[in-house]
């Protein structure tokens, strides 16, 4: 239950879905929770196919099965067991199989993952990722390889095969050296390392000559970027801060928009606030998790703020880019939590008018402080709370959408709306997904056909919803 985000199981699709069969076989990857998850399984796909795999068009005709999990929640870890539990299956009739789980559950459970489903032949964590072809080597000589020691992450950026053509993730801190007392996030990738500025931009001009348009700096606790890295200033401040990487990938040609996630409170600065306020590639968007509307509970969860710092940073940032829209993670239920602490999260989100809140239930979680205190609350309390804290935090939403109503708002386009062929969707700068009718992309010039993924159009917007907006091209 890190800062880490909406969390969904995802598959990697090319797209065009042309895969079939290569000389090294096929593979299929399905991803469980956060960002850092989903740009590690961009990149162990990229380095499959650097190695000739192709990717398959199902994961029943796979030859390769790669599980990239997540154990921040319960039912994502059942999940993973029961995928897990079919393929070991196919694997009995199909020796030829490769089993591979990555991620968060592997570098938890490591070799108890090997006596539970002794079919599986490589359980890598996270920060392995970057090594899948070395131990996807040792695999193939018929060993059953378990590789979850602390590693220094190698740089390893040039194959990632990404899930979008516009806009890319772009990890600059792994790890974490906080110790939230209900978060995995430390003990499962480990302590923070920070990328080199310089390797960075390499990446991002590489993508920018790809044809992306946006990039996400991302981070478990992306405030801390660069502590680990040596250097002070003349002024006596470190030399290496995520404000100096803002300004050091700001000028790369061709990239329009820059984000970072996920931001910790604790860590987040006036001078960042001003950069972000003054370079103008840099969006909007704020996603700042609180955790708690109270301090005890903060004090609880050991993540060293109070809500007065942390509205003072909303205004900061409201006084500078008064349109920002600001995101948030929020568990509520957790241990100890009374009604009236429950009340004043309630009472903040009201208050701040979040664009967008992720809630969760507190889940306790093996290996965490919290998960082994005696005043754990009572699932019908976690669900009424939750149900409870969703409507508010959609009520917000919608509020904080009627903004747009009217206004002409600048959207990157993304593609073609996957639910609706008719429709194109984009983003926001503030990172509002919109939609707009699609005329298809045409060269004469004369039927007003006017986008392509990548294209940054202005929309008109005529429908609100809560987490979404609909509009013309104006
Ligand atoms: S700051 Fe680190 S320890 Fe705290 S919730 Fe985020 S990832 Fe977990």
């Amino acid at each position: 239950m890190g800062d880490t985000g909406a969390m969904t199981a995802t598959t990697i699709t090319p797209p065009g879905q042309t895969a079939a069969r290569s000389a090294r076989g096929s593979y299929w990857i399905t991803t469980f929770g956060c960002q850092m998850n989903k740009a590690d399984s961009e990149r162990m796909a990229g380095i499959l196919e650097s190695m000739g795999y192709q990717q398959a068009r199902a994961e029943q005709e796979a030859d390769l099965v790669l599980y990239n999990t997540c154990t921040i929640r319960d039912n994502a870890e059942q999940k993973v067991y029961s995928y897990l539990g079919r393929q070991a299956q196919r694997k009995r009739s199909n020796p030829h199989l490769t089993l591979v789980v990555a991620g968060c559950v592997a570098q938890q459970e490591g070799e108890s993952l090997l006596r539970r489903v002794p079919e599986l032949d490589l359980v890598m964590g996270p920060q392995h990722a970057n090594r899948l072809d070395t131990l996807l080597a040792q695999v193939e000589q018929g060993q059953q390889v378990v590789a979850t020691d602390g590693h220094h992450i190698l740089e390893d950026i040039t194959t990632a095969r990404r899930d979008s053509q516009v806009c890319a993730w772009v990890n600059v801190i792994y790890g974490c050296n906080e110790r939230c007392t209900y978060c995995v996030v430390p003990s499962v990738r480990g302590r923070e390392q920070s990328r080199l500025p310089e390797a960075i931009r390499l990446e991002i001009e590489g993508l920018a000559e790809q044809g992306y348009r946006e990039i996400t700096l991302l981070g478990q606790n992306i405030d801390a970027y660069g502590r680990d890295l040596p250097g002070i200033t003349p002024e006596g401040r470190r030399a290496h801060t995520l404000t100096d990487l803002l300004h050091h990938v700001h000028g790369v040609r061709g990239i329009e928009r820059i984000r970072f996630a996920t931001s910790h409170p604790r860590y987040f600065t006036e001078r960042l606030i001003d950069a972000c306020a003054g370079l103008d590639k840099v969006c909007e968007h704020f996603h700042i998790p609180f955790q708690s509307g109270d301090d005890e509970v903060l004090k609880a969860m050991a993540r060293g703020y109070t809500i007065d710092r942390y509205r003072r940073i909303i205004d900061r940032i409201r006084q500078r880019m008064p349109d920002a829209a600001i995101s948030a993670d929020v568990i509520v239920a957790f241990p100890g939590e009374t009604d009236t602490q429950y009340r004043r999260t309630l009472d903040l989100i009201e208050e701040i008018g979040f664009d967008q809140v992720n809630t969760a239930a507190y889940s306790p979680r093996p290996g965490t402080p919290a998960a082994d205190w005696s005043n754990q609350l009572d699932e019908a309390v976690k669900v009424a709370r939750l149900q409870e804290l969703n409507a508010l935090v959609e009520r917000t939403a919608k509020e904080r959408s009627a903004r747009y109503l009217g206004r002409v708002e600048q959207i990157l386009v993304e593609g073609i709306n996957s639910k609706d062929p008719n429709q194109v969707m984009g983003r926001t700068r503030t990172n509002r997904l919109t939609f707009f009718a699609a005329a298809r992309p045409s060269t004469d010039g004369v039927t007003g056909a006017t986008w392509q993924p990548g294209d940054l159009v202005d929309v008109r917007i005529d429908q609100v919803r809560a987490f979404s907006l609909s509009g013309t091209l104006a």
